[in-house]
């Protein structure tokens, strides 16, 4: 569980880094909005907190533009009391929880286990794209036009969910590599090309017309040749 911290006060956010490492979420963290929007928009995070008043860009800058780049990570906000009439622009922003300074950490941590679960819950069931159906309980990945099907590993799994969710964007190999290994370095990007190729003979296998393209020197998109 890899989260994103944009917050410019640098003792509450080592504060936060701190605790939340405790509690083994990795963390990254922003201390001005133009660096988190960049961070957030590369859609390797599987959650984010974010200070409502930033340097540079604001909050609800960043999960409006967030959202408007179909990536639906959960965002929980933070908003000072006075700033109690944003709680309504946090949540038209995009933002799918808010909490008000100051916090209890323990209030903090709830929200954050809410949110991974609801993040859990929305990929848990069957993702389809173009002929295809994941069915991420069970790691089966079914052609809708000819009912074959074969079972994925687990990394093929977190691949097929992974590009279905980023539909209709192309994913570079350093997003794939920190978003399935964790780690952004030659040895993974490797490890990404290794898998492309395992998740890709699947697809044929199936004989689905929904395929992996390779996009030269940038990365990867899965696309539909059907239509
Ligand atoms: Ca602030």
């Amino acid at each position: 569980m890899r989260i994103l911290l944009v917050e410019d006060e640098k003792r509450m956010s080592q504060a936060l880094v701190e605790i939340l490492r405790q509690e083994k979420y990795e963390v990254d963290a922003c201390y001005d909005g133009a660096s988190g929007l960049e961070a957030a928009l590369s859609g390797i995070y599987d959650l984010m907190i974010l200070d409502v008043m930033l340097p540079k860009i604001n909050g609800f800058e960043i999960a409006k533009r967030v959202r408007k780049k179909s990536i639906r990570t959960p965002i929980l906000m933070l908003t000072a009391k006075s700033e109690l009439d944003d709680k309504v622009a946090g949540l038209d922003s995009g933002a799918d929880d808010y909490l008000t300074k100051p916090f209890q950490i323990k209030e903090l941590l709830a929200r954050l286990r809410a949110l991974s679960r609801r993040n859990i819950n929305s990929s848990g069931g069957v993702l389809a794209f173009g002929d295809i159906l994941l069915d991420v309980n069970s790691a089966t990945l079914t052609c809708r036009t000819n009912r074959q099907s074969v079972r994925l590993s687990e990394k093929e799994l977190h691949i097929m969910e992974y590009l279905i969710a980023n539909q209709g964007q192309i994913l570079t190999r350093e997003q794939i590599a920190v978003k399935i290994w964790g780690y952004d370095s030659e040895a993974e990007y490797n490890n990404v090309e290794v898998y492309m190729t395992f998740t890709r003979k699947k697809l044929a296998f199936i004989e689905a017309e929904t395929k992996i393209k390779a996009v030269r020197g940038i990365g990867y998109e899965l696309r539909c040749f059907d239509v």
